[in-house]
């Protein structure tokens, strides 16, 4: 290994390309060799800056308690101390304690459950190791590694630059300029400051454009960015709006509270003249029956549960508010290659003037004649000559790897490598044979890509462009008889084989020639924009995946519109629409040209009415999102190109690519999908309804129990009457049967009819008019039964702890019912599946069962809650109140569903 010594000079930038290449001893053509780069890598450490560290657990314990609520029951702690209540002061510390450790496993789970996911998104370099182009984990890199850089990439590394084409990098996240730097290769003088540094590239920037090959220099801590400590965050935590709204309400409703619970004391003292200590504990009795306590808690989990599903179903959330906004996107707009369609490319014909041919075979193995010739002797030189073009104006590679061929590089390319084996061109020779010279890069504005080469007679220089069918035409002049010789350009011939192709859902591609002077040893685009010799089209299959026709049709049933935005050929598009079940009789796309004659008013419109954009660029794909906006949709788009991030961040929901996405749609993109497929979209929009339901249900099962005790209490207080349930006993209640039951909600699986519902309109509260009138019919029936039962022992002879007793129990007893029936909101639970449940609903109903058993007959729980045993007949008693609830919700879901259908 050689011994490299970098932190001694940071002016890499003052050094010319060759003297860093000497220094870090790398070779610029061939890198390093795997061997090199391990032993360096044991040398440097990995490629990765040091994580932030999460706050000290002591500290995350202690931020438990600075809760309005919680200084509100440690004051009543307190005072009851003062009063010599010492069980009930001991109780309630013992809650608030409870309380703490809860939040505290929760929000352990959840920083877990967000750190995992961050692994998922680290980032990717492409490095030449040993001569060979490998991707590897950026943590991977060394000093001396050789990078190339294209447009989308983040830089994983502090680079100096060694070759660049027309280069830029948005360097905002170092030096805070956000128009994009034109590189180069020059050195600068070493007082020169960061963004003036032409020659380098920094780690955590993006190129915006152009591509490089570049050397490391430094790694990790010792980046510019890792010295400034600064880590780019790839997942953005941070409440949701729906958390924060949460927040708020449960202040205003602690304030509320605490103001009922004066108004009761005052009046309970002045008015019925009851002992002031007395009133005080039915004050803090109220106080902490009212109160949610755990309420927030079980909201974050079911947020992070939700997320970590997402994540099985391969959609990342970068992004948490995200997950709420998913329940309501009315629009999906994505992109087709490879998110429709599977992206696996095979050429099935073959257009050369005056004949077509069809290709067997599928996938990129090389068996499978043009259909008619045999391999070898073959074709016509017009054939022959466009499929050597198709080789050479390449940059995919084909491998034989234990009987497969597996494909390094676009799935475009590789299946022209695939046509030339079936044309018996052995690809590598020829390629070594013509070496290229320059290229300009395959852009999705652009629509083609050209590469230099010397001719095979070396009397002169060829270019080979390929591209876009339409955009080639224009840039051509003649073509290629059968035989080989020039002739005039037939652009009808041409227009309705282009057709004819597009119409079979083909992918179309053209390909052409154009001779140049020796003395041309670069390549710019300017060059071949006239005159070039049109070789023939090659029809190119690439069929929908079946996953994403099932993902289509539910999504249209979930009353989801999905729009396909691509930059293929319309009548492609089109058709590979109609094969998706997307477009209804074979609607007609709209293009880009279209697009961009559109006004705001026209194309808000059109966006609402076409379903398929073809030809589409991503200013288009930007535009379309602010008209679907304007019309009230929330939208989610896809992206994967770096010009894809500003549609991406207007977006409601951006969707990245995470295969083939640039990390510059990472970076915008609320979501990144771990497979490119439709289907993880629609997965995901499932999921976050089912989120967004399971906090409703959360809600509407918590907050009637506050709302019975609380309701009990001031009537007890108001009618004058002893307290059916003591503040020590409601702690109980909702910190140990609430909490435990109401956990099972945060993981109750998608409901059926999930996906067949209109999406949630993105105003709608989740304290919404049916929830509210839920939460208060229950609150109600929740009084009536703690207070019926409570009366209804007394008045039997019970002593007034066994009367209590009963009226908890009955009420842990309604509860258990209630969560039968809130599973589902709005639909029967007296279902076979509804009464089964989950195997968590089961377990938690047990657990519940035996802790209820505890608390009624184990005599230090009958110490601590004043409680005392009851007979097996009042059991009954209890079981029946609490299913009456559910009987009464039952017939009240019934007439729901009779008056609104
Ligand atoms: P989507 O936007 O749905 O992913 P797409 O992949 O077809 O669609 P682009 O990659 O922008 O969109 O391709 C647009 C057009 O450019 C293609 O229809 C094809 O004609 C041409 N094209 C695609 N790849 C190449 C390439 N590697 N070289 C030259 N031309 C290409």
């Amino acid at each position: 290994m050689t011994e490299v010594n970098v932190s001694a000079t940071p002016t890499w930038h003052a050094l010319d390309a060759a003297a860093v290449v000497a220094q870090v001893a790398t070779d610029p053509q061939r890198g390093l060799s795997e061997e090199d780069a391990r032993g360096r890598l044991a040398q440097h450490g990995p490629n990765r800056l040091a994580e932030v560290q999460p706050p000290h657990k002591l500290l995350r314990f202690a931020r438990q308690f600075h809760h309005l609520l919680i200084y509100v029951l440690l004051a009543a702690a307190g005072i009851t101390a003062l009063l010599a209540q010492w069980v009930d002061a001991g109780v309630i510390v013992a809650v608030v304690l409870l309380n703490a450790v809860i939040g505290f496993i929760q929000e352990g789970k959840a920083e877990r459950s967000l750190l995992a996911i961050r692994h998922l998104l680290a980032p990717r370099a492409r490095v030449l190791r040993d001569g060979r182009q490998h991707d590897v984990d950026a943590a991977d890199l060394v000093p001396g590694d050789v990078v190339l850089l294209a447009s989308g990439d983040r830089l994983p590394a502090d680079v100096r630059l060694l070759d660049t084409r027309n280069l830029r990098v948005d360097e905002a996240a170092l030096t805070g300029e956000s128009v994009p730097v034109e590189k180069s290769v020059e050195a600068v003088a070493v007082e020169v400051a960061i963004g003036d540094r032409l020659g380098m590239a920094y780690a955590g920037t993006l190129v915006t454009q152009g591509q490089a090959r570049a050397v490391v220099v430094s790694t990790g801590g010792r980046t510019e960015i890792g010295r400034i400590g600064h880590l780019l965050e790839t997942v953005e935590t941070g409440p949701t709006p729906l958390l924060r709204k949460m927040a708020t309400f449960g202040r205003v409703l602690t304030l509320v509270i605490l103001a009922m619970a004066a108004a009761l004391f005052a009046f309970g003292t002045w008015v019925r003249g009851y002992a002031a200590a007395d009133m005080f504990m039915a004050a803090v009795g109220l106080a902490v029956a009212a109160i949610p306590e755990g309420l927030p808690a079980i909201m974050t989990i079911t947020l992070a549960i939700g997320v970590q599903r997402m994540a099985a179903r391969h959609a990342v959330v970068r992004r948490l508010p995200a997950v709420e906004t998913l329940g309501s996107v009315t629009v999906i707009c994505s992109d087709k290659t490879g998110t429709l369609t599977r992206n696996e490319m095979t050429v099935q014909a073959v257009v050369v003037a005056g004949n077509t041919f069809t290709v067997d075979g599928a996938g990129y193995a090389p068996q499978g004649a043009w259909r008619g010739v045999t391999a070898g002797e073959l074709l016509s030189p017009a054939a022959r000559q466009l499929a050597q073009a198709g080789a050479l104006c390449n940059d995919a590679a084909l491998q034989k790897h234990e009987g497969q061929w597996t494909l390094a590089g676009d799935p475009t390319e590789g299946a022209l490598l695939t046509l030339a084996m079936k044309a018996g061109v052995d690809s590598a020779a020829l390629r070594a044979s013509r070496p290229r010279l320059d290229v300009v890069p395959f852009e999705s504005e652009t629509r083609y890509m050209a590469t230099l080469h010397r001719a095979a007679d070396d009397a002169a220089h060829v270019a080979y462009v390929k591209g876009a069918p339409e955009r080639l035409l224009q840039m051509c002049a003649a073509q290629l008889d059968l035989q080989g010789d020039l002739q005039a350009l037939d652009t009808g011939y041409w227009q309705s084989q282009i057709d004819a192709q597009a119409r079979a859902g083909r992918r179309v591609l053209a390909l052409a020639q154009v001779d140049l002077p020796l003395a041309h040893a670069q390549l710019a685009p300017c060059d071949v924009q006239h005159g070039l010799t049109l070789l023939g089209l090659v029809g190119i299959i690439d069929p929908p995946r079946d996953e994403a026709v099932r993902a289509v049709a539910q999504c249209r049933e979930a009353g989801i519109g999905v729009k396909m935005i691509t930059g293929d050929h319309a009548v492609t598009a089109a058709a590979i629409a109609g094969q998706l079940g997307l477009a209804d009789g074979g609607t007609a796309a709209v293009t880009g040209a279209e697009i961009e004659a559109c006004d705001d008013a026209r194309l808000r419109e059109l966006a609402v009415r076409a379903t398929v954009f073809a030809r589409a660029s991503p200013e288009h794909k930007l535009r379309l999102v602010r008209a679907l906006q304007a019309e009230g949709h929330v939208v989610a788009m896809t992206g994967d190109g770096v010009n894809d991030a500003p549609a991406l961040k207007q977006a409601d929901v951006g969707v990245a690519m995470g295969r083939k996405g640039t990390e510059a749609a990472k970076q915008a993109g609320a979501i990144v999908l771990a497979d490119d497929n439709f289907a993880s979209i629609a997965c995901a929009v499932e999921e976050g309804r089912t989120i967004y339901t399971n906090l409703r249900k959360v809600v509407a099962f918590i907050l009637p129990v506050n709302g019975g005790e609380s309701l009990s209490l001031l009537v007890a207080v108001l009618a004058g009457v002893a307290l059916p349930i003591l503040p020590a006993q409601i702690l109980w209640v909702n910190m140990v049967s609430s909490i435990a039951l109401a956990m099972v909600l945060a993981f109750e699986p998608t409901e059926v009819d999930t996906m067949r519902r209109p999406p949630r309109r993105p105003n709608e509260r989740i304290l919404s008019s049916f929830v509210a009138w839920r939460i208060g019919l229950v609150s109600l029936l929740f009084m009536a039964g703690i207070f019926g039962m409570f009366e209804l022992a007394l008045v039997r002879g019970a002593s007034l702890e066994e009367a209590r007793t009963v009226a908890v129990n009955t009420l842990v007893a309604m509860e258990i019912f209630y969560l039968f029936s809130v599973r589902y909101l709005k639909a029967r639970s007296f279902t076979w599946q509804g009464v089964k449940g989950t195997p968590l609903v089961l377990v938690s109903v047990a657990a519940m069962v035996l802790l209820q058993v505890a608390f009624t007959y184990a005599p230090p729980m009958q110490a601590l809650f004043h409680t005392r045993a009851h007979d097996v007949s009042t059991v009954i008693e209890i079981v029946a109140v609490g299913f009456s609830v559910l009987v009464v919700l039952e017939v009240e879901k019934w007439l729901m569903r009779r008056l609104q259908p």
